[in-house]
């Protein structure tokens, strides 16, 4: 049987302190028809599973989230033959009782992006895929499972409002997103989630909160210096948090990749555009996803 290779993307937090916790490793240097990854991918083991790994914001944080290049990143997983992805990436808390520190495994996102290549089938014709569950219910639930196991404080779901950025949040942003029911902001998830669903691959997503977003009034005490002291802290306590989450997933008995998951055959029903439409070169061009 085929060992299984689990993708990891790292991103804020575990971006750096992955990388540290792999062995034997390679780097594979891929490209794409959506140009290069943020940074040649690591692949290795870490324990008993091999793993390939990818930092998001690429060597030295060197992508804003809008300059992420997503597709790139995800047809590479696909490329080396990833058929399950797990998602790290910091956000702000809407929720009081999502303090800084923990960790939520997502479940439903928003997605307010707008300056980013969001689908693999631009040239390629009509594909439609379902988005109503964006995360792999099946993995969610391996993790779910797992965070209940350890001594972590993880929340176990939560909808992630993904924004342009690179600017935060105005208030009354802030206050409105609270009010659609959203949990987290960020400005990475999307559109790596559609991407993944896209590319037939199980996508999962772990966020770190690094602080509270600004609905909530800071304390007139506290000068920018320690704000700023307290959020990498935090950041730090979320991240040795998520290592602890990915690796008691990796060690577990529960298989990650499964080729009847639903996910792996996200096209089966999504390409609208007839056959004898989609240019020969393009097919090509896209294979990879559909395999
Ligand atoms: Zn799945």
């Amino acid at each position: 049987m085929e060992e299984e290779l689990i993708g990891i993307i790292g991103g804020t937090g575990l971006g750096e302190a992955l990388a540290e916790h792999i062995i034997d490793a390679e780097f594979y240097d891929i490209n794409t028809p959506f140009g290069r990854p943020s940074t040649s991918i690591m692949v290795g083991r870490i324990g008993q599973k091999r793993v390939a790994f990818l930092n998001r914001h690429g060597k030295g944080h060197r992508f804003s989230p809008s300059e992420v290049p997503f597709a790139a990143n995800i047809f590479s997983l696909k490329k080396l033959g990833v058929h399950t992805v797990i998602g790290s990436g910091a956000i702000g808390s809407l929720r009081e009782e999502i303090a800084p520190g923990n960790l939520i495994i997502v479940d439903q996102f928003i997605d307010k992006t707008f300056k980013r290549v969001n689908s693999f089938y631009r040239d390629f014709g009509a594909v439609h895929c379902e988005m109503a569950q964006p995360v792999c219910g099946r993995v969610r639930e391996i993790l779910i499972d797992t965070a209940q196991g350890i001594d972590i404080k993880t929340h176990l779901k939560g909808t992630y409002v993904c924004m342009e950025g690179p600017q935060f949040s105005t208030r009354a942003e802030s206050l409105m997103h609270q009010s659609w029911g959203a949990d987290l902001i960020g400005m990475t998830a999307m559109p790596e989630a559609k991407l993944a669903r896209e590319a037939q691959m199980c996508y999962v997503l772990i966020a770190l909160a690094s602080d509270y977003d600004c609905w909530k009034p800071q304390e007139a005490t506290k000068n920018k210096q320690t704000l700023l002291k307290e959020i990498i802290g935090n950041l730090q306590v979320a991240t040795c948090n998520c290592l602890e989450l990915v690796k008691a997933v990796l060690a577990g008995e529960r298989k990650l990749v499964c080729d009847d998951c639903h996910c792996r055959n996200s096209l089966e029903l999504a390409v609208w555009t007839d056959q004898s439409q989609i240019a020969m070169a393009d097919k090509e061009k896209l294979k990879v996803l559909f395999e």
